[in-house]
């Protein structure tokens, strides 16, 4: 099949798996009919498309654009490839997800999804360590297994295509993104912030009363929450405050009718929120299930930077750049957003929160993001072991629990070991997108000021310099060409201490 070929058929297929994902996971479908999709697409993930992405990939002349999208192309077809081998597995998955229900000892019965939503709003540690038992059961009976089969299907599939010498290997290659190094980045920073986040951690814990030792991550849950700022970030103000914000800035919320807020609550509805960029860049859905205060407010702007993305690439390129790429960049996109709830001025002019509530809320927005880094450094120390194979399987539940409670001072359940982790190394685009983040607001800072947020020359900008470029460069390209810089945890590092000194 020549590449204008396989680039129409792909993107047709590319659609329709995404737009199945929008329907199941939002709740308007009560499961994903994913298999019959890949039979229908059977021709463009066969053998022979393979080897011909193979071959566009190691002929391309290096550093040319040719190379630059065979990359992207392999990675797509290795991914869609190994993910039609799963599709059974996540078929049984999201119908699972939809029927399974906790039973609390105390007689509540509750829908599997809610039971984050309804732990972080718990106000009691015992309550909290009920539904969180209940909630690990279900996990450890039924989403554990399947993700267990699902992982071991998912490496060897992987390692079965010999493109590289193992999972780890062939991700690498694929993605260009260097494990080990980013791996000792991790360790460097979790070594580097240890003294400043277990001083923190003490203070905060004790506010929240309940002692160091015996915190879970089920307490986390409810403590990031942070009810106490509920008043100031009302939900019917959400989408008022965040199209006045847009507006200010000067970019359409909508992109023009493109993309879609679909942020009701609905049953069935995952409770984690997503972006579903069913058409690039003419049909993008924002998905949010609301639970209530700032968290909301957070969630609500990190999607819509990856919509805005989506709905603002250039019609005019290739698939490989508006559909695929390093997913590090619209994760940053997304957080540029997000990390509006971190400036003072933005707080003041969008929320409730008076001088010194917002500098409150920013301390313990400089503890939330350590915690959230640190626990995204441990997971992909952890998810390199799983992926490695030098673990068994049955050792990997007490590493998880190790690995992730040293970094991060809260307890960890056994039980989330295959659960809570995102497959494909994810957490490698998260941690880049961190770092490119905090440079691509520095260099905000630096051409629209302080408060490039609601310049109304800063949204053209961001829409005609980063958006609309897609995914064509690496994490890496976009903060050489955008920030003049190299990402790294260092900005960060210091964004982190000027927050905790708020
Ligand atoms: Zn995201």
């Amino acid at each position: 099949m020549n590449l204008e070929r396989l680039r129409a058929r792909a993107q047709s297929f590319t659609e329709d798996v995404s737009r199945e994902g929008y329907l199941a996971y939002s709740g308007l479908k009560p499961e994903a009919a994913l298999q019959a999709i890949y039979e229908r697409h059977a021709d463009i993930l066969d053998d022979d498309t393979l080897a011909g992405c193979i071959e566009r990939f190691r002929n391309a002349a290096a550093g040319s654009e040719a190379a630059r999208a065979a990359r992207m192309m392999l990675e797509w077809q290795v991914e869609s490839r190994v993910a039609r081998r799963l599709a059974p597995l996540d078929e049984r998955e999201v119908a699972l997800e939809n029927e399974a229900v906790i039973r609390v000892a105390d007689g509540r019965v509750i829908p599997y999804q809610r039971a984050s939503i309804d732990i972080a709003n718990s106000n009691s540690a015992s309550d909290r360590r009920a539904l969180d038992t209940a909630r690990a059961r279900v996990v450890e009976e039924s989403f554990a297994p399947l993700r267990l089969e699902r992982l071991r299907c998912e490496r060897d599939a992987v390692q079965a295509l010999g493109i590289a010498d193992g999972y780890n290997a062939t991700f690498e290659a694929l993605s260009g993104i260097p494990l080990g190094a980013l791996a000792a980045e991790c360790e460097t920073f979790l070594r580097d912030t240890d003294a400043m986040w277990s001083s923190v951690l003490d203070e905060r814990l004790r506010a929240f009363g309940v002692p160091r030792g015996e915190a879970t991550r089920a307490d986390s849950l409810a403590l990031f929450r942070r009810r106490e700022f509920d008043d100031a970030f009302p939900e019917s103000a959400m989408e008022e405050v965040v199209r006045r914000n847009c507006a200010e800035m000067g970019i359409d919320a909508n992109a023009a009718g493109r993309i879609v807020f679909d942020i009701g609550d609905r049953p069935g509805k995952r409770s984690r929120a997503f972006c579903s960029p069913v058409r690039v860049p003419d049909e993008v859905y924002l998905v949010l299930r609301p639970r209530g205060g700032q968290s909301d407010y957070g969630t609500f702007l990190h999607e819509l930077g990856h919509a805005l993305h989506f709905g603002n690439a250039r019609a005019d390129y290739p698939f490989e750049y508006r559909w695929l790429g390093d997913n590090s960049v619209t994760e940053s996109y997304a957080m540029l957003f997000d990390h509006r709830l971190q400036q003072r001025d933005w707080l003041l002019r969008y929320t409730g929160l008076d001088r010194k509530r917002a500098a409150a809320y920013l301390r313990f927005a400089g503890f939330e993001e350590l915690h959230f880094i640190r626990r995204y450094c441990a997971k992909l120390l952890y998810e390199m072991q799983v992926y490695g194979g030098a673990v068994d399987w049955n050792t990997l539940p007490d590493v998880y629990v190790e690995i992730l409670a040293a970094a991060t001072g809260f307890e960890y359940r056994r039980a989330d070991a295959f659960v809570d982790l995102d497959s494909r190394f994810y957490s490698t685009r998260y941690l880049r997108a961190w770092q490119l983040q905090s440079l691509l607001d520095e260099g905000l800072v630096n051409r629209f000021d302080e408060d490039w947020w609601r310049n109304p020359a800063a949204g053209p900008w961001i829409t005609g310099e980063l958006f609309a470029q897609g995914q064509r460069e690496s994490a890496g390209e976009v903060a050489l060409r955008a920030a003049g810089a190299e990402i790294s945890f260092v900005p960060l590092i210091r964004k982190i201490e000027s927050l905790l000194e708020s």
